[in-house]
C-alpha cells in the first residue's frame, strides 16, 4: 500500500535530538534561536518567532498584531478548521468567503466583497501548497486599509512573482506538524516584517513576558523545545530538496493522469504541493478513493466539510464552489520518497479506475 503521506526522518535528525537530550537544555534556547534566524532565510529575511505549533503561530499572530474582539477577519471556508479556530480563539469573528475552483484558493472578488466596516483584516490560506492571489488580495488589503495575513502552513518556500509567501503582509504562520513538508514533531512560525509584532510573539509565547518574572501581558505557554527545533533545523536544510522532489512527482502525474482534472499552476506562482489534488468529475469521489485503495494507492480528502458547516460554526452560508470542491478534491501521494514504480502505480491506478467508471 501506497501511503497518502509519509513523514522523512533521517539519521541527522535522531543525531540532531540526541545533542539536545546531551546538552540538557530542552526547553526554548539556543536551538530555537538558530531555528528562527535560518527559517528567517526562506521568508525574505523576515523576523521568524517559533512556537509549538502552525495553529499558536496563527493565534500569537493575530493577538500580537491587535486582532481582538469586535473585529472580523475574512478567511476562505475551504481549509483546515485551525484557520477559523485561531481568529476565534483571538476573540474576533472569521467571515467566510468563497475559493477560485482551479486552484482551491481564496477568491479576490469574495473577499472584496464581504468587506464590512467591523473588517480589520485578510487572510488567505496557501492550501495545499499553491499560494493564493497575493497580488490580488494585497492591492484589496491596501485599498481598504487592512492586515494581511497568510496562513502559510501548507506552503514553505512557495511564492509569487519571486517573493516567498509569508513575507506579503503583517503576518505569516507556518506548521511543522510530521505531514507538511518539513516537520519539527510539532510546531509552528510566525514570520512578519514588523519589529513589534516580532517582539509582542515572543512576549505572548512566554507567559507575556520579556524579562523573566515581569510580565507585561496576560499571556501563553506556547514555547518551542529545543528538541523541536533541532529536528526543524535539520530539516530546513532538506526543505529545498523535498520541494524540487516534490514539483518534479507533481509534472510527472499532470503528464500522464487521464480522465481527472490535475491542479495548475497559476502565471508567477511556485507551487510547493504539499498535496497533489486532482478533482473527480465524472465519478462519486469517494467511491473513487476506495477503488484507490483497492489498488494498493492511498489517497486524501482534504477537506470533506468546509469549516463553516461544522458543529464548531455550524453557519448558514451560501459558498457554492467551496461546496463543489469538498465533493471533488483527492489528494494522491506527492512526497518526495516516492519510487519511479510508486509514480508509475498511481498512474495506472488512477487511469484505470476513471476509465471503468466508479
Ligand atoms: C496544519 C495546518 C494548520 C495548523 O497547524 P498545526 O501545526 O497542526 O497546528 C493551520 N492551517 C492549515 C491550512 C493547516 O494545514
Amino acid at each position: 500500500m501506497i501511503p497518502a503521506a509519509r513523514p522523512e526522518i533521517g539519521d541527522e535528525e535522531r543525531a540532531a535530538v540526541d545533542r539536545v537530550m546531551r546538552s540538557g537544555m530542552l526547553a526554548q534556547g539556543p536551538e530555537v534561536a538558530a531555528f528562527e534566524t535560518e527559517f528567517s532565510s526562506i521568508v525574505g529575511g523576515m523576523h521568524s518567532v517559533a512556537v509549538n505549533s502552525g495553529t499558536s503561530a496563527l493565534h500569537m499572530a493575530f493577538l500580537a498584531a491587535g486582532v481582538g474582539p469586535g473585529d472580523e477577519v475574512i478567511v476562505p471556508s475551504f481549509s483546515f478548521a485551525a484557520t477559523a479556530n485561531s481568529v476565534a480563539l483571538a476573540g474576533a469573528t472569521p467571515v467566510f468567503v468563497d475559493i477560485e475552483l482551479d486552484y482551491f484558493a481564496t477568491d479576490p472578488s469574495a473577499i472584496e466583497a464581504a468587506i464590512t466596516p467591523r473588517t480589520k483584516a485578510i487572510m488567505p490560506v496557501h492550501l495545499y501548497g499553491h499560494p493564493a492571489n497575493l497580488v490580488a488580495i494585497k492591492a484589496i488589503a491596501e485599498k481598504h486599509g487592512l492586515l494581511l495575513f497568510e496562513d502559510a502552513a501548507q506552503a514553505h518556500a512557495a511564492s509569487v512573482d519571486g517573493i516567498p509567501v509569508g513575507a506579503w503582509g503583517i503576518a505569516g504562520s507556518f506548521s511543522f506538524y510530521p505531514t507538511k513538508n518539513m516537520t519539527s514533531g510539532e510546531g509552528g512560525m510566525i514570520t512578519t516584517p514588523s519589529d513589534e509584532v516580532a517582539r509582542l510573539s515572543r512576549v505572548l509565547r512566554n507567559q507575556g513576558m520579556e524579562r523573566r518574572y515581569e510580565n507585561e501581558v496576560v499571556g501563553f505557554n506556547t514555547r518551542m523545545t529545543d528538541i523541536h527545533a533541532a529536528i526543524g533545523r535539520v530539516q530546513l536544510t532538506k526543505l529545498a530538496g523535498w520541494t524540487a522532489k516534490r514539483q518534479e512527482n507533481a509534472a510527472f502525474l499532470s503528464a500522464n493522469l487521464e480522465g481527472v482534472v490535475t491542479p495548475p499552476t497559476a502565471p508567477g506562482a511556485v507551487h510547493v504541493f504539499h498535496q497533489y489534488t486532482i478533482r473527480v468529475v465524472d465519478h462519486d469521489r469517494d467511491a473513487f478513493a476506495e477503488q484507490l485503495t483497492q489498488r494498493g494507492v492511498g489517497s486524501g480528502v482534504y477537506y470533506p466539510t468546509p469549516i463553516h458547516r461544522l458543529p464548531s460554526f455550524r453557519l448558514d452560508l451560501d459558498l457554492p464552489i467551496t461546496e463543489v470542491a469538498t465533493t471533488q478534491v483527492l489528494s494522491l501521494p506527492v512526497y518526495p520518497s516516492l519510487s519511479q514504480g510508486e509514480l508509475d502505480q498511481i498512474v495506472e491506478a488512477v487511469n484505470a479506475v476513471a476509465k471503468a467508471g466508479a
